[in-house]
Parts: C-alpha cells; sequence; structure tokens
C-alpha cells in the first residue's frame, strides 16, 4: 500500500524492488491441450476460460506480481487469419476479464497486453498505419477494462515498438516494451539493442527490455547492453530453453539426437523439450541479471510455474508455492533424515 491507502502502482513496486511477470500463456496452454500450435491464436480464451484464469492463479500463487491478460495475437491480422475477425472484441473483452479477476483476487497488477502486428514493414505508411489501428482497438479495450499498464511485446521492429508505445502513451498508462531479437543481435530495421531501447526510452516507456526468442545465455550479453544505455528500469523475460551462441534463437536450436520427424522441421516450436531450462538455470540468470541492474523480470513462450517460483526465489522471495521447494533430506535414498532406513540409503550408489 502507498501512503493513499492504494495498492503500489507498477512503477512504486519498481522503485522498492523487482517485479516478476509471468508471460508465455501460448506455449503452456498449447502444451495443456487447449491451443493450436502454428496459428497460436488465444481462443482458449472463449473456449476453456476456466484454462485461462487456473494458469493465471498458477502464475500468481509461484510468483508472478502481474496477471498479464492473455490478449496475444487477439489481434486483427490473427483472427482474420483463422476466419474469426467477428470474435475479436469478445476475446479481448473476456480476456481482460479473466485477468481482472485473478488479479483482483490476489492482490496482483493488472496488465494489458499488445504485441507484433505481423503487418508492419519499414518504409510502408499504410502498413504502419494498419498496425496502428490494430494497436489502438486492443489498447481502447485494456483501457476501458481498467489495467494498471500496458505491455508491448515481442516486437523485432524497434518502429512498431514505437508505434505501440505512442499508443499506450496517449492512452494515459504506464508501458513495458520488450523487443523479440532473433539470431542477429539487433532490431530488424538493423538498430543496436542499446540503441532502439534508449529510443524507447525517450519516447516515454517505463520500462525497456527484452522478452521472448532468446534463451537466458544468449539474452544476458544484450541486456548488458541495455542496462548501460537506459536509466528506467529494464525488463528481462527470456524463453527457458538452452539457446547458445551458435543457435541464439529458440527457432535456429536444432536437435542432433532426434533426426525422425517433425511437423515444421526443426523442434520450434512442439519439439523444444530436451532444450528446456532446469529450475535451478533460471534461478543462476535471475541472480546474475538482477547484480546487472534488471529488475522487471519473467519468462516467456515455455514457461512452467516452476520457473516463476525459481524466479522469485532468486530474488528473496517466499511465494506460496515455496511451501513445496524441494527438500531432499527425507527422501528414501538420497536423504539424511536420521529415521530412514540404513539399507535403503546404501543402496544410493545403486540407484
Ligand atoms: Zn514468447
Amino acid at each position: 500500500m502507498n501512503t493513499n491507502g492504494r495498492p503500489l502502482g507498477l512503477l512504486e513496486r519498481l522503485e522498492k524492488g523487482p517485479v516478476i511477470c509471468a508471460e508465455g500463456y501460448l506455449f503452456e496452454l498449447e502444451r495443456r491441450g487447449y491451443l493450436q500450435a502454428g496459428a497460436f491464436v488465444p481462443e482458449v480464451v472463449l473456449e476453456h476460460p476456466e484454462e485461462v484464469a487456473q494458469l493465471h492463479r498458477e502464475f500468481v500463487h509461484a510468483g508472478s506480481d502481474v496477471v498479464e491478460a492473455f490478449t496475444y495475437y487477439a489481434h486483427r491480422e490473427k483472427l482474420r487469419l483463422v476466419g474469426k475477425e467477428e470474435l475479436l472484441a469478445r476475446i479481448n473483452r473476456q480476456a481482460l476479464a479473466l485477468a481482472k479477476e485473478v488479479a483482483g483476487e490476489s492482490g496482483a497488477l493488472f496488465a494489458g497486453d499488445i504485441c507484433n502486428t505481423n503487418v508492419y514493414e519499414p518504409g510502408d505508411i499504410s502498413a504502419s498505419r494498419e498496425a496502428r489501428t490494430m494497436i489502438e482497438e486492443q489498447v481502447g479495450w485494456a483501457v476501458e477494462a481498467g489495467v494498471d499498464f500496458i505491455i508491448g511485446e515481442t516486437f523485432s521492429y524497434a518502429e512498431e515498438a514505437l508505434i505501440g508505445l505512442e499508443v499506450i502513451k496517449e492512452a494515459g498508462l504506464p508501458a513495458v516494451i520488450t523487443l523479440a531479437v532473433h539470431r542477429d543481435p539487433e532490431t530488424r530495421e538493423g538498430w543496436s539493442v542499446a540503441e532502439a531501447c534508449k529510443r524507447l526510452e525517450d519516447a516515454g516507456a517505463d520500462v525497456v527490455g527484452l522478452n521472448c526468442i532468446r534463451g537466458p545465455m544468449t539474452m544476458m550479453p544484450l541486456l548488458k547492453e541495455i542496462v548501460c544505455a537506459v536509466d528506467v528500469p529494464v525488463a528481462a523475460l527470456p524463453v527457458p530453453y538452452r539457446t547458445h551462441e551458435e543457435e541464439p534463437s529458440f527457432q535456429s536450436l536444432r536437435d542432433p539426437h532426434y533426426d525422425g520427424y517433425l511437423p515444421s522441421g526443426i523442434p520450434f516450436p512442439t519439439a523444444l523439450d530436451p532444450f528446456y531450462c532446469n529450475r535451478y538455470e533460471i534461478s543462476a540468470f535471475t541472480r546474475e541479471a538482477w547484480a546487472l541492474g534488471v529488475s522487471y523480470f519473467g519468462l516467456c513462450c515455455g514457461a512452467a510455474p516452476h520457473h516463476i517460483r525459481s524466479m522469485a526465489e532468486a530474488l528473496g522471495r517466499m511465494p506460496p508455492a515455496s511451501r513445496y521447494s524441494e527438500d531432499m533430506s527425507k527422501h528414501v535414498f538420497l536423504g539424511t533424515d536420521p529415521t530412514l532406513r540404513r539399507q535403503n540409503i546404501e543402496y544410493r550408489s545403486e540407484l
């Protein structure tokens, strides 16, 4: 609470310490069998709203400070692609209502969400206008729902991110803008991440940084550049996959242990399992990024609640899910409790 008795807003919370925002709803609901990989349209919001609310609750239970409305790709281009443009307003309003409900019951922040429109093209004025109109309608529904702030995410063109930012600022709300960086360590128009984030800061972004596409290892060097370039809080929301120097994005990962059938010919998006980061890698990433100066944390596609809990614990938190964090002392073979049976403890090396 602040001095007016109101819950703290995003910027007030960031002044006091780090903030966690769980993302990655598309991938997790796909794995759970409620969303189709490929088009990746969040129809689950209308078809199984209880599953979306449940995932919001699981992320808050695991330590997320923010409930991000699942309006990612709930935009006109995507709904047109699946022939359901008439659902646009309903899907946005419903996603916002679900997030608002869970934020209300948990005291978490309630965030709206916009993203890359897929229609933007550099130098094409009518494409820019179309992107802006798409963003304006989504921001309009978020404002109507009373969000605390709006996240603009996975923009690989910084110029498109600037359009999104402008629309959010016109609505008078705090804006978190995160860029998605593919193999080349720069935006698609060729700006360095430092330059892109500086321009976003200069245009009024309250938080700038990166989300999606890159795993912890290949996002970290770019975060260093951003932290040095801006004064506003920096956001880091990698995908929980073991990307590396030769394969820096999760679309570029190749699996040398599996040469069987893959629908897309590559592990992305449904065969990334062997590359999954364990929770301790996420914890290590969080500590390193926090030491670097990052203060807005989260994970994107692939994230599950146990990762978010690790992130929270790495920041010194004990979310409700920490009640069940690992304690091996009472394990039948690997434990240390003096009451455990010797015959099982001695069998340890045979496991
Ligand atoms: Zn993602």
